[in-house]
């Protein structure tokens, strides 16, 4: 037959004989496979599907076992590929590969996938953990001034609230921060800054270093309810206290930055954090870091001696003023629910009724 292939020159080795003779194997387009000696003489014979072929490994002699009967062997490598190629790509060869490769695949599929999530849930968190950690003063600093640079240069311009009205509410934030619980020789520099937040309207958040940033809308939305913006400026305290904001900029600073950091190439992690800065703002911290700091805000407003619920307040006040409109303020980073006002409300009604 035409379609007939070239037969390979082989050893055969009946079963249970140690003696090998000089044989050819020819697979017939059917499949038919079959063993012959020098004479023509039929010394093996059998369906493809029923013979063991063995894996290629470098130049190693193949295998070709007819259960029951003996082996061929062969040291033409490309000859046995060329013969079998032709039957294992059929249906049934395919099937029969994919079934003994299968389990391997999927083993290796599902531990590629369970090492991106263990990589993710584990590494990533403690990466960030370490980098927060071994940031020095100077680099949280240099973090935090290149990204409120740049918001200025972008978005912000400079606030129009009276100087007045200014230092009252720096008095009532320097008044907040020397009743956090650190000393002051470990506390962040502390600092807040006045801004017309423009895009991002009425809107407050905290850099790494302690940098404050409080929109002249907020100021404006509050009124004259200066506890209602203290409250406030207690929650972003809150999170700087907790390195929440640090954590965020690292979150998004990604593992490369985070690596260079920890590695000590502060200059180009540093870099990399700054670019993913201003994106910062967009960005909302997680739900555990957002009670965290309500929580923060109650217990220092209360240790401060002015209403402990103002934090509570000012998100009642957002609901009602702005409603869902939340694109860029204060309320797309701080989802005012129901349930975490009342949440707020309880814990200052029990941190009240506690002294
Ligand atoms: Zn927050």
């Amino acid at each position: 037959m035409a379609s007939e292939q070239a037969p390979v020159a082989g050893l055969w080795r009946k079963a249970g004989e140690a003696r090998a003779v000089d044989a050819r194997l020819a697979i017939a387009a059917d499949g038919t496979t079959s063993v012959t000696d020098g004479a023509g003489t039929v010394l093996a014979w059998g369906a493809f599907q029923g013979t063991k072929v063995s894996d290629r490994v470098g130049s190693i002699p193949r295998k070709i076992t007819f259960p029951g009967s003996g082996v061929f062997e062969t040291s033409d490598n490309d000859g046995i590929d060329r013969l079998v190629g032709r039957h294992a790509k059929g249906p049934v060869g395919f099937i029969h590969q994919l079934e003994r490769f299968r389990p391997r695949l999927i083993a290796f599929v599902l531990a590629t996938v369970l090492l991106g999530a263990a990589v993710y849930r584990y590494a990533v968190p403690l990466l960030v953990e370490v980098a927060v950690a071994v940031t020095p003063p100077a680099v949280s600093t240099l973090m935090s001034k290149g990204t409120l640079a740049s918001l200025d240069q972008a978005i912000f311009e400079p606030s129009k609230l009276s100087p007045e009205r200014q230092k009252s509410l720096s008095d009532g934030f320097a008044e907040l921060v020397a009743l956090t619980d650190e000393p002051a020789s470990k506390r962040p520099a502390y600092s807040l800054n006045f801004r017309a937040g423009g895009p991002i309207g009425p809107n407050a958040f905290a850099l790494p270093d302690g940098t404050v940033v409080l929109t002249d809308e907020l100021v404006e939305l509050a009124g004259a309810d200066n506890d209602m913006i203290l409250g406030v400026l207690g929650h972003e305290i809150g999170h700087v206290d907790h390195r929440h904001s640090l954590r965020q900029l690292y979150r998004a600073a990604g593992v490369t930055a985070l690596i260079m950091l920890i590695g000590g190439d502060i200059g180009s992690g540093t870099e990399d954090i700054m670019v993913q800065g201003a994106a910062l703002l967009s960005l909302s911290y997680s739900r555990d870091a957002e009670t965290d700091a309500d929580r923060f805000s109650v217990e220092l407003m209360h240790k401060a001696g002015k209403d402990p619920a103002a934090i509570a307040r000012f998100f009642e006040l957002l609901r009602n003023k702005l409603g869902d409109h939340a694109e860029g303020n204060f309320l797309s980073t701080h989802p005012a629910t129901p349930e975490r006002i009342a949440e707020t409300q309880r814990y200052a009604r029990e941190i009240t009724a506690s002294n």
